[in-house]
């Protein structure tokens, strides 16, 4: 019995201190979920997704995603291999889609698993503003924010014990989709923290610059998005992603430091 308790003990001991790095930050970050149990719980429901809403496919729009997708995709890939960080995205299986919805919405799933609403192009105003968009939903990806919150909410819960966190029951699938918000499925996804929104905001203006984009748009974008939010239908994203002036403010002082950052990998004229 003792010794049964003390496995108990070190098995928890084991699951609490399971720390990733997050690469962008040189921060130890908490990962009671790793990315081999995530990873599958992601893509399943992303087909899922698919297959539940109407994924538009042969239109220059949806071409416009795919692009920027992969330019998105090689651009991370570039800067975290110049990091020390080869392989950090071995598990990833990126995927763009378009899907037809006027939610002004779009979000990256762990894995690198990504869906852009066709309600929010008009607010991305092209390329670039879509390019910033992608960038910071995968920064969010990259830095495993979705699954800080999951492994925080498991924590406060008390189910931190092993047998408990793989993602296969009932409860635990409403946990994945509360805290990745998979759009009509659950409808309620809990807003990113202030401090996740400016760290997703900093990964996301270096990708775009490293993937040829110019970082400038990324608070023209962000003031188009807060000038709809006193119209009638206030953007989604800024419901997971509460914004204020000093995030475009914050977004403005740092392009520069993007470019700079571009520049290492000899990118130095913007689209
Ligand atoms: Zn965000």
């Amino acid at each position: 019995m003792k010794l049964k308790n003390t496995f108990i003990i070190l098995v928890m001991v084991g699951v609490i201190v399971s720390c990733a790095t997050n690469p962008f930050t040189g921060k130890k970050t908490m990962a009671i979920v790793p990315n081999s149990q995530l990873f599958p719980t992601a893509f399943a429901q992303y087909d899922q997704f698919l297959t539940e809403n109407k994924v538009i496919k042969g239109t220059s729009d949806a071409a416009m995603v795919t692009r920027v997708g992969q330019k998105i995709a090689v651009a991370a890939e570039r800067w975290l291999n110049a990091n020390g960080y080869a392989g950090y995205l071995n598990d990833y299986k990126w995927e763009y889609n378009l899907v037809e919805d006027k939610a002004i919405n779009a979000w990256c799933m762990p894995g690198g698993k990504i869906v852009v609403y066709t309600g929010i192009l008009p607010i991305a105003k092209g390329e670039t503003g879509l390019a910033a968009i992608m960038g910071h939903e995968v920064a969010h990806a990259l830095a495993n924010h979705g699954q800080q919150r999951m492994s925080a909410a498991y924590v406060q819960q008390g189910v931190a014990i092993a047998g408990n966190i793989a993602i296969k029951d009932e409860q635990s699938r409403n946990a994945f989709n509360q805290y990745y918000g998979i759009g009509s499925q659950v409808g309620v996804m809990l807003p990113f923290s202030r401090a996740h929104e400016t760290e997703a905001d900093k990964i996301g203006l270096y990708i775009m610059a490293i993937a040829g984009y110019n970082p400038d748009e990324a608070a023209e974008l962000w003031k188009r998005m807060s000038t709809q939010s006193s119209g009638q239908a206030p953007p989604e994203l800024l419901s997971t992603h509460p914004s204020n002036d000093s995030r475009i403010a914050n977004l403005t002082s740092l392009a520069p430091k993007a470019k700079e950052e571009a520049a290492k990998f000899g990118v130095t004229s913007f689209r």
